[in-house]
């Protein structure tokens, strides 16, 4: 039936964006009496609701909702799954699959550098998810960054946080906060744009997650050089002198990016597939950059597109987690699970 508010119990914050705070919840139906006891062991039974505070109109709200219902044909494994959508108490609720690796961003401060092969792996589904919603929707997605895909143990990668809803999208503030952004130099400037942004977004990730580090400004060659030397896999997760660099002010990373060169890839540290990957769809202009099918049919894409399991992510994220484990002996900040 309909989810409602009564139905969810919450359980812990997952964490807290610029539209609204994760939680973890469980429902009654899912897990009957024993819920207080279960929730803490039964991980597939929890999931995430996003709430996201609006003031704004209940008609408003209604509309909100109404186009919300969109994601309930969502149906991909590159999109993460929903369960429904509801209004109630000022708040927009988004109650979706929970993802028991997290976000890419909370696990690039864990292991600093996410290996080239696993970031082909990314690639193919970042790509897969944006055919998806532009095949099967006709939408864009508007915020691909390292906290919008989520991984799971199974080794699958899933896009969230698309923009499915027109009206929510006009009722929440569309600056960003905070030390970063995604958007491509078109949109960062006011001019029109489209499904091409998501790609400039993508490169953009895909460069800060090989690096370790949010690519603007870019790093010195011998910095990176310095840094590869020091671990080749990116295997530690803290090096002395790693954060060390100019953090920009919103208007002049603004500026950087509308008017610098785009970042790149150092060839020396990465395959030559992957560093043209990256040139194309970093491509200031929007009629140079790569657009969807280009990529889907890029050399970059194609090496990793033929493998059909997950196995390589799955064992990469257990990893991940397990040596965050034995680094910081503290279970609460595991989204894991239990060890
Ligand atoms: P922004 O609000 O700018 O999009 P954000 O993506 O970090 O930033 P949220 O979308 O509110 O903010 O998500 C907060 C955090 O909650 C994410 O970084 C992610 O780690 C976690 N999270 C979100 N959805 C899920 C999910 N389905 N499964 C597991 N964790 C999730
Ligand atoms: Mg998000």
């Amino acid at each position: 039936g309909e989810l409602k508010h009564d139905d969810l119990v919450n359980i812990c914050e997952l964490g807290q964006g610029n539209g609204g705070i994760v939680w973890k919840y469980c429902t009654f139906t899912n897990i009957d009496d024993h819920w207080c006891t279960w929730c803490q062991w039964f991980w597939n039974s929890l999931s995430p609701k996003k709430g996201i505070y609006l003031e704004v109109k209940p008609a408003v709200e209604n509309q909100i909702v109404r186009e919300l219902k969109v994601l309930d044909r969502c149906n991909s494994p590159y999109i993460v799954g929903f369960y429904g959508t509801f209004a109630a108490e000022g708040q927009i609720n988004i109650c979706m699959e929970y993802m028991d690796g997290g976000s890419l961003d909370l696990i690039l401060k864990k292991v600093m550098r996410i290996p080239e092969h696993i970031l082909g792996k990314i690639t193919v589904a970042v790509l897969r998810g944006l055919s998806y919603l532009r095949e099967h929707h006709r939408i864009m997605h508007r915020d691909i960054k390292p906290s919008n895909i989520l991984v799971n143990h199974q080794g699958e990668i899933k896009l969230c946080d698309f923009g499915v809803s027109a009206q929510l999208i006009n009722s929440t503030l569309q600056t960003f906060i905070g030390t970063r952004s995604y958007m491509s130099p078109e949109r960062l400037e006011g001019a029109h744009y489209g499904i091409m942004s998501d790609i400039w977004s993508l490169g953009l990730s895909l460069v800060e997650m090989a690096l370790g580090r949010y690519p603007i400004p870019p790093p010195s060659i011998e910095d990176i050089d310095r840094l590869f030397d020091v671990d080749p896999y990116g295997n530690q997760s803290r090096l002395e002198g790693y954060g060390c660099y100019k953090v920009l002010a919103i208007f002049e990373l603004m500026e950087w990016i509308v008017n610098e060169a785009p970042p790149s890839l150092p060839q020396k540290h990465f395959s030559p597939e992957f560093c043209d990957l990256i040139d194309r769809c970093l491509k200031k202009s929007t009629t140079e950059r790569a657009d969807l099918n280009t990529l889907l049919h890029h050399p970059f894409y194609k090496r990793y597109a033929t493998e059909s399991d997950n196995q390589d992510v799955s064992l990469w994220i257990e990893q991940v987690y397990q040596k965050d484990q034995s680094l910081t002996n503290d279970n609460n900040n595991n989204q894991y699970g239990r060890s």
